[in-house]
Parts: structure tokens; C-alpha cells; sequence
């Protein structure tokens, strides 16, 4: 009954094409929401969009609303049907539901729309450039695997409804925006998708695992608070006046020292990472404004919080020694969380048997943030179980490298495998 990973890929390479091509950036998932909805429409889902998906209000980091409406126009130039974007207003994401008919668990999926904003390569060499599939817009790229994962969420989309009568209980897949930067997971808990999940997968391909290995569950997420830094100052003649003046650079370039310069927690894993930096107007202007884009990591709540809570402090200190106002703005943010070891055991029970894996690990490490993290933590908060898939796949350059490029032969691996476990935890008997 079930195919196999060769013949979901039949499927899933060309979607994960036409969806790398039309890369977009986070909550800018105008064309690819549309086309992730009108698929789950025309498998008989329950699409839910714009502020059926997202709660506005925990929305971190989202655009002016001007780039917003561009965004939006581009996505119908490309052929996104008015009706939908409409139905979006200015907000990406989708929700797709489906009951079997049948009493069973809410089983959930979690797969991510966005792009990053690097500029895809057009080296002869890049396969997305050669083959004709690049990022149509500059300056952003599926460079994450993003475009894989939705991919394979419409081919498990596809596979479920036609196969309701082997299936049991409510499924609901989640396709969230903005997950680059931490940024979206937060608003589709807070608009209370996750409260009434039994089962909830997520996954991520590459991340430093080759083809052909799976990593069931991960436990090392690092919470993170992401801030957009303002220092505003006075500017003044360089020559004449710099006594009327108040620098902003200056405050900013203290702070970045100072920032890099917190004492690391001895507690665990912390970290901190100014990543730009943008000061002045011109060379005899004192500078009257510098913005600071900075992240903050750590093993547990209580390090991040200790990260974060320096952080301001030194940048408190940088502001008043040079007399300028200070203005921070939360961008982004996720927390720590637990895969269920029964899901974990599965997953490793599962892999194993599925053509072209190998190995299987049980907990991959990765290190870094995944803002799917709250799906988790909701789920776990509410006696659900949960689990995070690491799907190895060879990459060509690493994530956010605009030479990223994946084997995209993991996908129909990935596809069974969620279908087999979403069988043995739901399915009929049939
Ligand atoms: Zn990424
Ligand atoms: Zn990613």
C-alpha cells in the first residue's frame, strides 16, 4: 500500500523546484502560501489562512507593512489567485486540516515556507542555476531546505487523503512562516493550533547529516531572543560643533565590545552574536543614528535570560556614556525543547527498515534554534508528545550559503517515513 521513497520523489522533486524558484522571505510567503493552499484545497483540506493561521500580535519581526503589500503584489504577478492572497490580508502561513471520519488523535505536521535572504549563486556548477530553477528575485534564496520540506508536506498531504480509509483520527498540517530568524512559530501557538495536538512531527533536512542517515529526535535547541538595537544621538558639524553632537557610532561600536565581551555562563551552552552593524550618514556629520542587529543564545531559559539581560545592560552603559537614547525591539525568539523518547524510539524503529537509510541516531545534535520549538513545548505543556526529525541529506555548501544545494533523493525517504509513522500511531487496521 505504501510507496516507496523513489516514487513519492516522482512528486516531490518538481514541487520542491517550482517552490525554489519562488523563493521568498519570511512572512513574504505570499505565492508559496497560495500554492501550498490551492493543493490541500484540491485534496479536500479545510484550508485555514491570514489571521486563521497567525496571531498578529505575537508575530515577531515582521516587515513594514509596505514591503509587506509588495510582497504580496509580486506573489499575484507570479500567479497567486486573488481570492487567496486576499484571504491572506498581509499575513503568510497556512493550516490545512483533514478528518478522517473516524475517532482517533490529532496528528500534526510542521513544515516551514520561508527562504533566506542570501543571493543564490549563478555559478554553471549551482544545480538550481544550471537546471533552471534558481530564485527568481535577488538577494534571496531557498538556501535552508525550506523548499524541500514543503515539498514534502504536499506529498504527504497528497498521500493521506488518498488514503483516508487506512488512517484514523484528525490530521493537521501546519505550514509556518517566517521561521528564519525565530520569528513565526510563536504566533501559530498563540492562535492556538497546537492546544489539542496527541502527535506532532517536525523535521529538518541537511544540517551536517549526509544522505542516507536519520536523526530521530533532538533534544539540544538553544533558546534565543533575537533584537533589532537603535541608538538614537544628535548630529552635529564635525568641525565646527562635535560638543553639540551625540554619537550614535560611538555608543554602538562600545556596545559591541561590550557585548562580545560577557562573561560566557558556566552553566551551559551560551552564546552572543552582534551580526550587523550600521552607523552615520557621512564623514563630517557626527552620526546620529546606529543599529545593531544582535541574537542571544542559551542551553536553558535561565542562560539565555542571563545573555539577554547583560546585553541590555551593557548597552544601557554605552548609551548613557555617550548621552544617546536607546530603542530595542524584540525580532524574534524561541525556547528550548524535548523530543518524546516514545516518539524517538519509534522513529528509530521506523527509519531503519525504509530504503536509502543507513543509519539511524537516536538524538542528533545541531545546536542551534528552531523556532518549531514551541510547537513542542505546547504539546508537551498540554500531555501531547511530540518529536523532531533530523533527515540527513548531502549538501553542496552549507545552509545559508548561496551555493546551498541539497540531494534531493532524502525527500521521498522523508515523505515514507512520516507516512509509516503517521500509519502506526493512526491508522485504522485497514
Ligand atoms: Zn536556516
Ligand atoms: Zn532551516
Amino acid at each position: 500500500m505504501m510507496p516507496g521513497p523513489r516514487e513519492f520523489n516522482r512528486e516531490a522533486i518538481p514541487l520542491r523546484r517550482e517552490l525554489h524558484r519562488h523563493a521568498e522571505r519570511g512572512w513574504e510567503e505570499f505565492w508559496t502560501s497560495a500554492f501550498v493552499a490551492q493543493r490541500l484545497g484540491s485534496l479536500g483540506f479545510n484550508v485555514l489562512l491570514g489571521d486563521e493561521v497567525i496571531d498578529v500580535d505575537s508575530a515577531m519581526g515582521r516587515p513594514p507593512l509596505e514591503v509587506l503589500q509588495e510582497a504580496r503584489e509580486r506573489a499575484a504577478e507570479w500567479g497567486a489567485p486573488a481570492d487567496l492572497l486576499d484571504r491572506m490580508g498581509l499575513l503568510t502561513g497556512v493550516v490545512g486540516i483533514l478528518d478522517t471520519g473516524r475517532p482517533g488523535p490529532v496528528t500534526a505536521f510542521r513544515f516551514d515556507l520561508d527562504a533566506v535572504e542570501v543571493w543564490e549563486s549563478r555559478d554553471p556548477d549551482h544545480r538550481p542555476f544550471s537546471e533552471g530553477f534558481a530564485a527568481l528575485d535577488d538577494g534571496v534564496a531557498h538556501a535552508c531546505g525550506h523548499d524541500g520540506h514543503t515539498a514534502m508536506g504536499l506529498v504527504l498531504a497528497r498521500w493521506i487523503s488518498q488514503n483516508l480509509d487506512a488512517l484514523r483520527g484528525t490530521f493537521k498540517f501546519l505550514f509556518q512562516p517566517a521561521e528564519e530568524g525565530v520569528r513565526g512559530g510563536r504566533s501559530m501557538v498563540q492562535r492556538g493550533h497546537l492546544d489539542r495536538v496527541d502527535v506532532l512531527w517536525g523535521l529538518h533536512l541537511g544540517v551536517g547529516f549526509p544522505s542516507g542517515t536519520v536523526g530521530a529526535g533532538c533534544s539540544d535547541f538553544l533558546c534565543t531572543t533575537k533584537m533589532d538595537v537603535l541608538f538614537r544621538g544628535v548630529a552635529a558639524h564635525a568641525g565646527g560643533a562635535p560638543h553639540e553632537g551625540r554619537n550614535a557610532l560611538l555608543a554602538a561600536a562600545s556596545a559591541v565590545l561590550g557585548l562580545h565581551s560577557i562573561a560566557p555562563h558556566g552553566g551551559g551552552a551560551s552564546r552572543i552574536n552582534v551580526g550587523m552593524l550600521r552607523a552615520g550618514t557621512g564623514r563630517n556629520v557626527i552620526p546620529d543614528r546606529a543599529e545593531l542587529a544582535l541574537e542571544t543564545r542559551g542551553a536553558s531559559e535561565e542562560i539565555n535570560a542571563y545573555m539577554e539581560s547583560r546585553a541590555m545592560e551593557v548597552m544601557r552603559g554605552a548609551a548613557v556614556s555617550q548621552g544617546v537614547d536607546l530603542e530595542v525591539t524584540l525580532a524574534g525568539g524561541a525556547v528550548n525543547a524535548e523530543s518524546h523518547p516514545e516518539l524517538m524510539d519509534l522513529v528509530m524503529k521506523k527509519a531503519v527498515h525504509l530504503e536509502g537509510v543507513e543509519r539511524v541516531e537516536r538524538e542528533g545534535r545541531i545546536s542551534g534554534s528552531e523556532d518549531v520549538s514551541w510547537m513542542m513545548r505546547r504539546v508537551h505543556d498540554m500531555g501531547g508528545r511530540a518529536c523532531y526529525i533530523i533527515l540527513g541529506a548531502d549538501t553542496a555548501a552549507g545552509h545559508h550559503n548561496g551555493r546551498f544545494d541539497f540531494d534531493e533523493d532524502v525527500l521521498g525517504v522523508g515523505v515514507a517515513l512520516l507516512a509509516s509513522l503517521a500509519l502506526e500511531l493512526a491508522g485504522s487496521g485497514r
